[in-house]
């Protein structure tokens, strides 16, 4: 989900963050209290960014839920397909 998304620079951090995790520095940018650029993931990464150790811990808690359940993918699946019939219907 998040490889190659986009992610949060910080005009002074070394560290880049995931846009949907709970990380503090991505609320205050979110709020827009904070000011960053996106990037790709991978083009962070080329330039010397690693990842915030908040996102870190964060990503590491979703991939193991994601391991143990497959029912927010059947609700990502059942939101497409409610959105395709609307099309079709309009
Ligand atoms: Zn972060």
């Amino acid at each position: 989900m998040h490889k190659g998304e986009e992610v949060f620079i910080t005009k002074t951090g070394k560290f880049y963050h995931y846009i949907d995790d709970d990380c503090p520095t991505t609320s205050r940018i979110l709020k827009g209290t904070t000011t960053a650029k996106t990037l790709k993931e991978e083009e962070a990464l080329q330039q010397g960014y690693t990842l915030c150790k908040h996102c870190e811990k964060e990503y590491k808690a979703d991939l193991a839920d994601r391991k143990g359940c497959g029912s927010a993918a059947i609700m990502f699946i059942g939101v497409c397909v409610g959105f395709v019939h609307y099309l079709v219907v309009v």
